[in-house]
């Protein structure tokens, strides 16, 4: 009996949890730094040109937070990123390339701590592959143009699509729609 609650609580975890290597990206503000923008000469909102540039040039320009997540596929705490609870209106772009990946109206309240959403923007906002790290079977979810690792996805999301992008915050880049901000 005991064991067999056990590989229920054991197929739970592995069903829903995209938490695997963590790193302390906790961080309140709720804006995004500037310098996840600044010395990087690829961050764009319009070019759409792919990102093909070594680890040591990405190590150079993204904050070592975002670099983590992006670059080595680590991934944040759950419940402790800016947008896991976030409900403005706007678009959220990749940190690392500013590649749009994700409109507001496609984020739903999840209970699994990280932001999620049930559809990118474009079929080619972001790429997929199989990840079978820490004994599980994952899609892994990258940037369409960096190749940035941006979370997972899940088949438990919601109407239209049931699917559930997983992601994490801090390679995130949320532009409210009153924003004049531009990139
Ligand atoms: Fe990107």
């Amino acid at each position: 009996m005991t064991q067999k609650i056990f590989i229920l609580i054991l197929t739970a975890f592995t069903l829903t949890s995209c938490q695997t290597k963590q790193t302390n990206t906790n961080n309140n503000n709720k804006a995004m730094p500037e310098s996840t923008k600044t010395n990087n000469p690829y961050y764009s909102h319009t070019d759409t040109s792919k990102v093909d540039i070594p680890d040591s040039e990405w190590k150079k320009i993204l904050p070592d937070d975002v670099y983590q997540v992006a670059r080595n596929k680590a991934t944040e705490s759950a419940f402790t990123g800016k947008y896991w609870d976030f409900e403005g209106n706007g678009t959220y772009y990749c940190a690392a390339c500013g590649n749009p990946l994700f409109r507001s109206t496609a984020k739903f309240a999840s209970t699994c701590g990280w932001p999620s959403y049930y559809e990118t923007i474009r079929k080619n906002s972001v790429i997929y592959e199989a990840d079978n790290s820490y004994v599980m079977h994952r899609i892994e979810v990258l940037c369409g143009r960096c190749d940035s690792h941006l979370g997972h996805i899940f088949d438990d999301g919601p109407a239209p699509t049931g699917k559930r992008f997983c992601m994490n915050s801090i390679v995130l880049d949320f532009v409210p729609d009153d924003s004049t901000r531009t990139n």
